[in-house]
């Protein structure tokens, strides 16, 4: 089986070392220094990372950005985020909870526990297994066409399309291992793509016509 890919992003260098030599033998170890090259490798590499390890204080874009902008792409939004925190910042860790962490590793670091805490997410990654692949490609479709659909690009308008489209569209179930979906991205073949992106613009004009966002007088005089 292939080794599972962690991201580390930490402004201590001291944590990453550690964590990196606790982790030498279960994973292969991706370390970045703050929040903007965790994003960056990110963004660069999606679907690539099975597990984020991040520290919430850092000077460039801290966790809590990072948690944030780590579930922008569709490839990336399931990535199971762990984050390191001291036991004494329980509002800091309340707050990255709400945003979306999945776990906590408390300071100082030790290597039973972590290995532990970083094992456990990789299997919980493995078990959120079934994905709707057809959410990743739709949105994809919409974000690559979005001038030639004729919409307004505003998140509602978007966020409508996506959610008519996908109500419409049979869902498409892959199983998540590493890789999967990005492979079921590229293997769609081009008539399947053509299909979808009709069904797409078919519901584009509904969003054209009708929009949410302001909604026009005549629109609300009928
Ligand atoms: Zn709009």
């Amino acid at each position: 089986m292939e080794k599972k890919r962690l991201l580390l992003v930490d402004d201590d260098q001291v944590a990453r070392e550690l964590i990196e030599e606790f982790m030498q033998y279960d994973c292969d170890c991706i370390s970045t220094q703050n929040g903007v090259e965790g994003f960056s490798y990110l963004e660069r590499n999606p679907g690539q990372i099975d597990l984020i390890v991040m520290d919430l204080i850092m000077s460039v874009m801290d966790g809590f950005e990072l948690i944030r902008r780590a579930q922008e792409h569709p490839l990336n939004k399931n990535i199971p985020i762990l984050v390191i925190a001291s036991s004494d910042r329980q509002e800091d860790i309340r707050k990255a909870f709400m945003l979306g962490a999945d776990d906590v590793i408390l300071k100082p670091l030790e290597a039973d526990i972590v290995k532990k805490r970083v094992n456990n997410m990789f299997d919980i990654a493995d078990s959120r297994g079934i994905h709707n692949v057809m959410e990743d490609l739709v949105r994809i479709e919409i974000e690559e066409n979005i001038e030639s659909l004729g919409i307004c690009p505003c998140p509602l308008c978007r966020r409508d399309l996506m959610t008519l489209a996908l109500n419409n569209v049979p869902p498409k179930y892959v199983n998540t291992e590493k890789g999967a979906i990005m492979s079921k991205v590229g293997s769609m073949s081009s008539t399947e793509r053509i299909k979808l992106l009709a069904e797409i613009a078919r519901y584009a004009e509904m969003v054209r016509d009708y929009p949410r966002h302001a909604p026009v007088q005549s629109d609300i005089a009928q």
